[in-house]
């Protein structure tokens, strides 16, 4: 039997990227670069003021302060018309161009007009002078408060690279260089395929020997947060020709996901059905607990498609969704071009806790990210069917196969939930 590091090499190495595609910039939110962005622009694309203030030649500050001739006002989206000598200043506003001559800029908060001034009010100045002002700054530094052209970027920069992830603040860099437009790496397509003769839907209050199909709900939901674009196909029925029509469906999609149907019962059909419409098996059963019957296969499909990835999911929901959290979730953001594949840290135990079991166990747990140092505090186990407990979790506890007492403050893996 593989171990759960061996078991996700094989799916990583079965998860191929998905082909590239070109979508609106703002579709793209959460998806891989499949290309390097490069600027057309400087950024700044001139040398600005970055307070509102007055814009001086620095020689005219050598005694600490000033009294200068105003000669315009420039604001934001406006050009200056006029050039600063000894003796003149500009008043400029956050974002303007810094006029010719100037080489620092004095805060508007450091100054105080002299006598009758008047303002242009953003309109181009209409008067030659617009007076004088006094200019008082603590402490003087040249080239202050200005921020050079192109110290953010340049014309023909690399501002992004392939592979990035674009969160919101790569589509600010996407629009600041005017792409609307980027080749990116498209969601994998998911399909979910609960299979049962048990249950029913969620809606329906179960009768004898049924219970309700909880786990469709979770793992479209696991994969849509995971980056996946996700199908529902419902709930399949314990018979071969039920399962092969539904499966056949679900194998359209680039990650089928199966739940139930893969241990060792006589309804557990799965694993027949899926090899009889071509899935070849890469491995059946992982060292690990809960979810030891998971199975995982390939369909290799010869139009260039690229293959549809199967996984047999145990259908005890605790079980399944550490299947996904082990093996679905990495594979997805495989085929999505992230590299990141999951996000084990470690924390210290809060209390004792003693393991029990010859398999490694991934236990539901509660990961405290304190100011200094983590800790992790296992919760009650009540079985593979207890979703209720897992629901208080956010982080999986790794234990290693064996019969031991940890103490308060050991180390341990942890994986957080996503
Ligand atoms: P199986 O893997 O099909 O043998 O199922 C193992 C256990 O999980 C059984 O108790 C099932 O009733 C339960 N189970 C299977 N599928 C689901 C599901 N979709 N939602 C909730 N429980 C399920
Ligand atoms: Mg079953």
């Amino acid at each position: 039997m593989l171990n759960v590091d061996e078991a996700l090499e094989r799916v990583l190495a079965a998860s191929q990227r998905r082909c590239a595609v070109e979508l609106a910039a703002c579709d793209a939110l959460g998806l891989a670069l499949a290309e390097d962005v490069v600027s057309d622009i400087d950024s700044p694309p001139h040398d600005k003021s970055i307070v509102d203030g007055y814009a001086v030649v620095s020689g005219d500050l050598a005694g600490g302060e000033a009294e200068l001739e105003i000669l315009e006002e420039v604001t934001a989206g406006d050009v200056p018309h006029h050039a600063v000598s000894p003796g003149k200043t500009i008043r400029i506003m956050t974002g303007a161009p810094l006029p010719e001559g100037a080489d620092a800029v004095i805060m508007v908060e450091q100054s105080e007009l002299v006598g009758d001034t008047v303002s242009s009010g953003g309109t181009r100045a209409a008067v030659a002078s617009l007076g004088r002002v006094r200019l008082t700054p603590p402490r003087f530094t040249p080239g202050q408060n200005i921020m050079r052209r192109a110290v953010s970027m340049a014309a023909g920069d690399r501002v992004l690279a392939a592979g990035h992830e674009l969160r919101a603040i790569e589509l600010g860099v996407l629009a600041e260089v005017g792409r609307t437009r980027v080749r990116v790496i498209p969601r994998p397509r998911l399909a979910v395929l609960a299979t049962g003769n048990e249950l029913v839907a969620p809606e329906i209050r179960p009768g004898p020997g049924q219970i309700r199909n909880s786990n469709s709900p979770m793992l479209v939901a696991a994969a849509r947060a995971a980056g996946a674009e996700c199908c529902d196909l419902g709930i399949a029925r314990d018979q071969p020709e039920v399962l092969r029509a539904m499966i056949a469906q679900g194998l359209e999609a680039d990650v089928l996901v199966l739940s139930g149907g893969v241990s060792a019962g006589v309804l557990d059909l799965v694993p027949g059905v899926l090899e009889s419409l071509g899935v070849k098996q890469v491995f059946h059963k992982v060292n690990l607990k809960p979810g030891k019957p998971l199975w995982f296969g390939v369909l290799k499909r010869p139009d260039g498609r690229g293959d549809t990835l199967v996984f047999g999911l145990p259908g005890n929901p605790v079980s399944s969704l550490v299947g996904f959290e082990l093996f679905v979730r990495p594979a997805i953001a495989r085929l999505a071009g992230r590299e990141s594949v999951a996000e084990y840290t470690r924390a210290r135990l809060a209390a004792e806790f003693t393991h029990r079991g010859d398999r490694p166990t991934y236990h539901a747990a509660v990961l405290h990210s304190g100011e200094e140092q983590a800790t992790i505090t296992p919760l009650k186990w009540k079985g593979s069917a207890d979703l209720n407990t897992l629901s208080a979790a956010n982080a999986l506890a790794c234990f290693p196969a064996g019969d031991y007492t940890l103490a308060a403050g050991e180390v341990v893996r942890v994986l957080k939930l996503g």
